[in-house]
């Protein structure tokens, strides 16, 4: 059997083994999957150990994704431009990174009837999985990207790395986020406010009743599974998606990236909910 793991720290949490091992035992794939703590400084230890313990790929989470980059061999595109990895393979002691936060994210929106083409979108924050966020967008056709984070000079960054002419970066404020999502018929969330364990909440959610009807809100939060963002959304008549979407479609096309083959990502997602079902 070949490893796999996700590391971490910390990354006792993590649902990835759970995930995978689901999904490595639906399609016959020949792995075993664990998590490993690996501090932020063994980032480079970690990896020549990796390769001696005969390890296949793992997974990474907080905090190595950026640190990687430069460690890999060959970076894919997407891990270039997030300037992130989370998936490392290794293949013939070589080290390839990717990033497949930005596919998950991407086909989590398609499957929950938010496919972005054509669409203007409020992006809510503007940190690490909002670049992958952003990117994927207006790779998808989105028509127009108003990026709204607190920290507004990040936004600009973010902007000016990504599509310049498609994107705005804008402020955090009740009247700006008003303003924009009377635009939109789409909001993603890519702030932790909300999230289990996180600092900070949304303080007001009146922009919601800007939205055009048929609109979509998706948060990449996942725990809680309702945020208040997506219960005042529902209520509010919106279509809603959470993180989990997003989170399963990331593990596949890690996956595929390990296996070197197409999976039927359709059966993996159905087997993942499921075995996620069961824990959460
Ligand atoms: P990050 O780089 O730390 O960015 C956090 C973002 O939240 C920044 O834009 C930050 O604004 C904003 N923020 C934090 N506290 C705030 C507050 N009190 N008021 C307004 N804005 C605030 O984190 P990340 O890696 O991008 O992750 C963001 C969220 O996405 C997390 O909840 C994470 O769990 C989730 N996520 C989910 C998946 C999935 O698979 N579903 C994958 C990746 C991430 P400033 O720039 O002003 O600090």
């Amino acid at each position: 059997m070949r490893k796999l793991c996700v590391i971490g720290d910390p990354v006792e949490h993590s649902l990835s083994p759970l995930i995978q091992n689901a999904m490595i035992e639906a399609a016959g794939l020949d792995f075993i999957y664990d998590a490993r703590r690996v501090a932020g400084s063994d980032t480079a230890p970690w990896l020549a150990q990796a390769k001696n313990e005969g390890y296949a790929g793992f997974n990474a989470t907080m905090p190595h994704k950026e640190t990687l980059v430069r460690l890999m061999d060959e970076l894919s595109a997407d891990a270039a431009q997030f300037r992130s990895v989370n998936t490392v393979c290794i293949r013939n002691g070589r080290t390839y990174g990717y990033n497949t936060d930005g596919d998950g994210v991407l086909q989590a929106l398609r499957e929950a009837d938010m496919d972005p083409e054509g669409r203007c979108v409020l992006v809510l924050g503007a940190g690490g999985a909002a670049k992958a966020v952003v990117t994927k967008l207006v790779e998808a056709g989105a028509r127009n990207v108003a990026v709204a984070n607190r920290t507004v000079e990040r936004a600009r960054q973010l902007c000016s790395q990504v599509d310049a002419l498609r994107l705005t970066a804008c402020d955090f404020s009740r009247e700006t986020l008003c303003c924009y999502a009377s635009k939109s018929q789409l909001v993603v969330n890519c702030t932790s406010l909300g999230m289990t364990g996180a600092r900070g909440q949304f303080e007001d959610l009146s922009f919601l009743e800007e939205l055009k009807s048929g609109a979509g809100v998706f948060d990449l939060i996942y725990s809680p599974a309702r945020t208040r963002l997506l219960e005042r959304a529902g209520e509010l008549g919106h279509k809603t998606a959470n993180g989990l979407g997003m989170l399963i479609w990331q593990a596949i096309f890690a996956l595929e990236h390990f296996a070197d083959t197409e999976l039927d990502g359709v059966a993996m997602a159905a087997v993942a909910r499921k075995a996620l079902e069961e824990r959460l």
